[in-house]
């Protein structure tokens, strides 16, 4: 018995619920896909055929070959992987150019990895990089690599990965493309064009602890090192019950139309409501699930607690990324100050709110203010 209502959880930029769907097919594959699918015997046997059978759903779902494509425990595994792949690679006075609103998967492992060699490309107030910027930048700052997401987590911005990956590769060098947020929300065939890509299957309604690496196939990479599970690319025994509700997870998310209606009528009720309260990234192309507020005044643990008590769970932000003063680095690239990300809520939603729950929460919204405006007991003097 789930503490909160699927309909009035807004936090799946964080973790979604597991799909029904993909329930069925964990809990049939514990009972039948258990085995190593290395092992020799009929069990194994089967056990292999479905999990090369899931890795070429996924391949096929991100425009890929599957020879390419190894399961992984996660996205935080695979942007490590690749920025100590290009470690080992490109030396100690080795360049990589990123954004610097890249989950901290890819922020801080390029830092602890490159250290000075860490170019961060300049993003505009939507959080967007600027590809007159990247193009100054592969010809001058000689990058070995380029990393820019797909969609940020913290505000479901897009980022140009489509213009950014055919920059680099007239200028021949190696894009990696985080696609966390986009799987299942925005279609998946276009990502065939990346070198690299890495994502996770716990924000669309998969289980949590897998994930998937894609490699640009040029050259041979190494995960992690041991046996020769995943062709060579990853050892370790697969998780294939994961894996196979995994893939389940993303043919259901993309078998749906990605649709914002739901979001732009919370935010135009929103305006009505409190129409002091912004969305970050607002005038940029976004994920259709996201709403990033700054609210205009009170804190935003005070709106989230008032809103756990209605029933709606939403967040302050993104649990990996509070840094000093409680600025996100997302923040604080978009050149926001910490006085107004004390006043930022998080809302995403997913496979499991329809458009009423949208209406409701910004109602709810409404409501916590009024509540939060008479608690000061000071509602007239409280400037906008
Ligand atoms: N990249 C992005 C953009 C993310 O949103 C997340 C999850 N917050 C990750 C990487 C890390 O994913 P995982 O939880 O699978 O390690």
């Amino acid at each position: 018995m789930s503490e909160v209502s699927l309909a009035r959880y807004f936090d799946h930029n964080a973790t979604s619920p597991m799909r029904d769907v993909v329930r069925q097919v964990l809990e049939h594959a514990l009972d039948e896909a258990w085995s190593n699918p290395s092992s020799p015997h009929a069990s194994g046997v089967r056990c292999r055929a479905l999990l090369e059978d899931a890795r070429e759903r996924m391949a096929s779902l991100t425009g890929s070959s599957p020879e390419r494509l190894a399961f992984t425990s996660g996205a935080t595994e695979g942007n490590n992987a690749v920025l100590a792949h290009f470690r080992e690679k490109l030396g100690s006075h080795g360049r990589v150019a990123i954004s610097p609103v890249e989950h901290p998967s890819v922020l801080e492992a390029a830092k602890a990895r490159f250290g000075q060699g860490v170019f961060e490309l300049p993003v505009d107030l939507n959080g967007m990089i600027s590809l007159d910027a990247l193009s100054d930048a592969l010809s001058e700052a000689n990058p070995g690599l380029v990393s820019v997401m797909a969609a940020n987590n913290e505000t479901g911005v897009l980022q140009p990965w489509r213009e950014t990956q055919t920059l680099c590769s007239e200028a021949r060098i190696p894009f990696h493309c985080d696609v966390t947020q986009w799987l299942g929300r925005m279609p998946g065939e276009a990502l065939e064009s990346c070198d690299y890509l890495t994502g996770s299957f716990h924000k669309l309604g998969g289980p949590k602890g897998v994930g998937f690496f894609r490699t640009s196939g040029e050259e041979s990479v190494r995960l992690l090192i041991g046996g020769g599970q995943e062709g060579g690319l990853r050892a370790g025994t697969e998780n294939v019950p994961s894996i196979l509700a995994a893939v389940s997870a993303v043919e259901e998310a993309n078998s749906e139309v990605p649709d914002s209606t739901g979001r732009d009528d919370f935010e135009k009720r929103l305006r009505e409501l409190i129409p002091e309260a912004q969305v970050l990234g607002g005038k940029a192309e976004r994920l259709p699930n996201v709403s990033s507020l700054i609210l205009p005044v009170f804190e935003n643990l005070r709106w989230v607690n008032r809103l756990d008590r209605l029933g709606f769970a939403v967040s302050t932000g993104s649990s990996c990324s509070t840094g000093k003063d409680g600025l996100s680095h997302v923040l604080a690239a978009m050149g926001r100050f910490p006085e107004e990300a004390r006043r930022v809520i998080r809302v995403s939603g997913g496979w499991s709110n329809g458009s009423g729950d949208w209406f409701d929460l910004a109602d709810a919204l409404g409501a916590v203010f009024e509540e939060l405006k008479l608690d000061e007991g000071n509602s007239q003097v409280i400037s906008l």
